[in-house]
């Protein structure tokens, strides 16, 4: 069974859709998806379409650049929708330097959601982009008191992952691994143990091949878990044995 740890199935690309999203998966031997909220409206959708599927798990969090500020008021609402059946995590958060902004104010709002993940116990799902640095520096700190970190879609090469896997971190990987041009993804491959790994989609975005430029959905997600099977040597069904018995260790589900 395949498992997603990473969608948003909140997006407009699917609205209206979602039962035919659920089925696709089903049919694709998808059997776990976490979706993943980043301000408060998507949250707020996730708890609910959690609700309506046995599958769908959620996260509530505020994302460094598309969620609001980390203001007291918007914290203690993170921290109700957190308290949902079915809420498995704090994210997505993270730090984003890629279109620049103020890198001091995300820090601020990164740190403050770990510390409701560490008091609320519960793993958080990390963006991360253009900041290597800085997210070692607090991973560093910070990963070892929280119940898991997942780096999701993981882009930080390979001498950063040696330092991310002795900080205890996850690593999600999804459709970027099957891109031609990633030749990174073999040397981060040789540094991640695979009880350290985790596939997602980042669903309605970055569709694997052969399917780049489509929506991209939980139902192509057993393609992320070929190419990892590629890479560590071992069949798709033992990898995606091992990927789902990551994500339920990782997000506490039984
Ligand atoms: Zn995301």
């Amino acid at each position: 069974m395949f498992s997603d740890t990473h969608a948003h199935l909140t997006d407009e690309a699917f609205k209206g859709r979602i039962d035919e999203v659920v089925n696709a998966f089903r049919a694709a031997g998808v059997g776990l998806v976490i979706n993943v909220g980043y301000d408060l409206k998507s949250s707020e959708e996730s708890a609910l379409i959690a609700q309506n599927y046995d599958e769908i798990y959620f996260t509530a969090g505020l994302h460094p650049t598309d969620g609001e500020p980390a203001t007291s008021a918007y914290l203690s609402r993170i921290r109700s929708i957190a308290t949902l059946p079915k809420c498995v995590g704090i994210g997505e958060i993270g730090l984003d330097y890629h279109y620049g902004g103020d890198r001091e104010e995300q820090k601020k709002k990164f740190l403050a959601q770990l510390s409701l993940a560490e008091e609320a116990r519960l793993p958080v799902s990390v963006h991360a982009r253009d900041c290597t640095a800085d997210m070692l520096e607090i991973m560093k700190d910070r990963a070892e008191k929280l119940p898991a970190v997942v780096l999701h879609c993981y882009s930080m090469g390979a001498e950063a992952a040696k330092l991310f896997v002795r900080y205890g971190c996850y690593f999600g990987f999804g459709g970027a691994i099957t891109f031609k041009n990633n030749k990174q993804i073999y040397e981060v491959a040789k540094v991640v143990p695979t009880d350290r790994l985790l596939t997602e989609t980042d669903c309605p975005y970055m569709a694997p091949v052969p399917h780049r430029g489509e929506v991209n959905e939980p139902k192509f997600v057993p393609l992320a878990a070929e190419k990892l099977a590629e890479l560590y040597g071992t069949s798709t069904e033992k990898m995606s044995e091992t990927l789902l018995f990551n994500a339920k260790k990782v997000f506490n589900i039984r």
